[in-house]
């Protein structure tokens, strides 16, 4: 066991006295149902980042509680859509490839544990135009890491999906092992596998903590408190109202739409097998095929309006579907005019530079910071979580690629 770890469960079994919230005195067992109130670890937050924490944190042998407002995957939840794209691409950013390449092996392994299917191997076809930096440098990154890819001329691409109009796209890349996760039953499954080797879920909303130094116990919207050694606020959108002078303009949130167009009856082109997953960065457009019969999915990748993930009401607008519609009709000319049967509003929590971010709060030296995920987070919940759960374990500062000192107070936009 290592000092940290002692000092840990030292911690832990200490009642966590110090700068925290809610003195000890406080602790309620209502809405933990007489289970202990005292963990090694509390995660405030069961989207993707807190599901994956809450889940390494339990397989290392910490006890640990997963709190969620709305449940683990809500709609509102940056991590409740139908789907998310796996792909292994990054420009190049080998750390995001390699954590990609890791996070699919243990999605694998918890659709295998869990029973439930998690991942459409589709494909992910990059559409590039000639000199496309970020593809160019993907390519050299899959292939200086031995990711299985192919790189194809407009002539292979044409001959190969038939049913695409390429228009100005004129070379691309196919990662075969890539694909789509199923987002919101991804996530419940992975607090499912959590809560059934003994992570405790709860459902509250936990107020922010203050003070300095070391924090004792959170407090719930309905007075529980909950006490642990290490508090993860793995919140998402709502960082910046939980820390507002922290990350108030480190995170900002954007309205982002989905569309789910119709497909022609009994037409199997769209579905995954004949259709990939696409993404076109010169356009800011990207789409998934027809998959479970949802809808053939498009989605644009620019940033939208400022998006309050509580109050912000869900509809598409209608500029959004036109918009939509238009890219559909001339990229994939067999769905002109295919009606809307779904969508979703999302909203991006993105951090100035598109790096997550994953640190110790500066004041509260038990408390972390886990979000940022930026419109890509969702792949890498697995890695994220094993990061966190590391880190928690062997005291070592982050990397400064993900640390708070990199996120700059500006609303501006890195596109991964
Ligand atoms: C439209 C859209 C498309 C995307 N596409 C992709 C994609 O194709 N591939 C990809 O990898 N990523 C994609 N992303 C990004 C990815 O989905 C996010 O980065 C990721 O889901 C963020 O997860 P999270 O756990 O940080 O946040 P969330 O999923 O938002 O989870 C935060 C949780 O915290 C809870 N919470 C908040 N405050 C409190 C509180 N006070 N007390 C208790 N609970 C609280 C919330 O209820 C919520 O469940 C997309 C995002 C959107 C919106």
């Amino acid at each position: 066991m290592t000092s940290s770890r002692r000092e840990f469960l030292a911690t832990a079994a200490a009642g966590a006295v110090g700068a925290g919230v809610v003195s000890r005195s406080a602790v309620s067992r209502g809405a933990l149902g007489g289970a202990a109130a005292t963990f090694d670890a509390v995660v405030i937050g069961a989207g993707v980042f807190g599901a994956w924490t809450a889940w390494h944190l339990r397989r290392s042998g910490r006890s640990v509680a997963i709190v969620d407002e709305y449940g683990a995957g809500n709609s509102r939840a940056s991590s409740g859509g139908e789907t998310r794209v796996i792909r292994m691409g990054y420009g190049a950013d080998e750390w995001y490839t390699r954590w990609s390449r890791h996070s699919l092996e243990l999605w694998k392994e918890l659709a295998a544990a869990s029973g439930q299917r998690l991942f459409h191997a589709a494909g992910v076809l990059w559409m590039a135009r000639e000199q496309d930096p970020l593809t160019v440098d993907s390519l050299a990154t899959l292939a200086r890491l031995g990711v299985r890819h192919e790189k194809l001329s407009r002539g292979e691409l044409e001959t190969r999906w038939r049913q695409i109009e390429f228009g100005p796209v004129t070379w691309g890349i196919y990662e075969p092992d890539s694909g789509a996760l199923m987002a919101r039953r991804g996530v419940q499954a992975c607090v499912a596998e959590a809560a059934r080797e003994g992570a405790v879920k709860l459902t509250g909303a936990v107020l922010p903590p203050s003070g300095k130094g070391r924090l004792s116990a959170v407090a719930l919207r309905d007075g529980t408190a909950i006490s642990a050694a290490t508090f993860v606020f793995a919140c998402g959108p709502w960082l910046p109202k939980l820390f507002p002078e922290l990350l108030g303009e480190r995170i900002f949130p954007t309205r982002q739409e989905v569309f789910y167009f119709g497909v022609p009856p009994g037409d199997a082109r769209f579905a995954p097998g004949a259709m990939p997953v696409w993404v076109d960065f010169g356009e800011q457009i990207y789409g998934l095929p027809d998959i479970e019969s949802r809808g053939f999915k498009v989605a644009p990748d620019r940033h939208g309006p400022p998006f309050d993930p509580d109050t912000g009401e869900r509809l598409v607008t209608a500029q959004g579907v036109a918009a939509a519609q238009e890219f559909v009709g001339r990229r994939f000319p067999a769905l002109k005019g295919a009606p809307l049967v779904a969508s979703e509003v999302c909203q991006y929590e993105n951090s100035s530079n598109g790096d997550f971010l994953i640190d110790r709060h500066p004041d509260l030296e038990n408390v972390w910071l886990v979000g940022g995920g930026s419109g890509h987070g969702f792949k890498h919940g697995p890695a994220v979580g094993e990061y966190v759960a590391a880190r928690i374990e062997d005291g070592k500062p982050v990397d400064a690629k993900v640390s708070l000192a990199t996120k700059q107070k500006a609303q501006k936009r890195t596109v991964y």
